[in-house]
Formats: C-alpha cells, sequence, structure tokens
C-alpha cells in the first residue's frame, strides 16, 4: 500500500474543516522553516525582512498574526502554486524516511478526526510518531 495515498485522502478530508472550523490555526501560531525561494512566494510584495538562515540552510518566517499568505477567510494566497512551501503541503501528517510524523499541535488530530487514517496506515505497518 502505498502511504501517500492515505495520508493525502486524510489531507482532503480535514480541507474545509482546516478554514470553516480550525480557521486556519497552524497559519496563525509559531513560525514555520522555509527555503529561500518558499520565503519570497510566501512574502511576496509584504515586505518582511528576511531572517538569518539557520545550520539546515533554511529562514525561520516567524508569523505576525498570521502568515503573510494568509488572506482574512482563511485561504491561502500561494495554495496551488508549485512551489508552496514544502511543510505546508505535508502538515499535519508527514512521511519522513517510510515512517509516518504527525503534528499533535493540528486541531483536526486532537479531535480525532484524522484517526481512522492514522489507524489504517498503523494496520499497514507504519509505525506512527507524534511531535
Ligand atoms: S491546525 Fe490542522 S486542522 Fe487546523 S488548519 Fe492546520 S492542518 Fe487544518
Ligand atoms: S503559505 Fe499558506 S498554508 Fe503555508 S502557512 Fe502560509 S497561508 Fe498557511
Amino acid at each position: 500500500m502505498d502511504p501517500t495515498v492515505l495520508i493525502n485522502r486524510a489531507k482532503k478530508k480535514i480541507s474545509r474543516f482546516c478554514m470553516d472550523e480550525c480557521h486556519a490555526y497552524c497559519c496563525r501560531k509559531g513560525s514555520m522553516k522555509i527555503t529561500d525561494e518558499e520565503f519570497d512566494l510566501v512574502t511576496h510584495s509584504h515586505g518582511a525582512l528576511r531572517p538569518e538562515k539557520g545550520a539546515d540552510g533554511k529562514f525561520s518566517l516567524f508569523f505576525q498574526g498570521h502568515c503573510p499568505a494568509l488572506t482574512d477567510d482563511n485561504m491561502c494566497m500561494v495554495h496551488k502554486d508549485k512551489k508552496r512551501p514544502r511543510i505546508c503541503s505535508d502538515f499535519p501528517i508527514f512521511l519522513i524516511d517510510g515512517n509516518v510524523a504527525v503534528s499533535k499541535d493540528c486541531t483536526a488530530v486532537m479531535q480525532g478526526i484524522l484517526f481512522p487514517y492514522l489507524k489504517e496506515l498503523q494496520m499497514a505497518g507504519y509505525r506512527i510518531a507524534y511531535f
């Protein structure tokens, strides 16, 4: 079984919930690590100062209120862009070296909405780690 199929189904399942009920919590909270190119895309025309690169070659973009690419109605302005930050397209379920990692800060995870998909992944032999 290809885990990406199930992971993509899980993400599709929560897409409306993300906007209507969670109100894009993950696009408002804290910061995200992104590359040079992703930084330019997300902050385009918003005049954000580029922070210093970390040892991993990525920037930490700290949200001031919310991500600069988030609209007032909780839409992501760069959602359809192929260069959208990788962390955004992966969140909240990541496939890392054949293992599944899930963000326990995600509202849908906290409310158990993704549980059936995670259970199915587990039954298929994937180890689920929460971070
Ligand atoms: S925190 Fe989870 S449920 Fe909320 S918007 Fe982000 S991915 Fe969706
Ligand atoms: S780029 Fe889009 S999905 Fe990523 S944090 Fe910003 S608004 Fe959210």
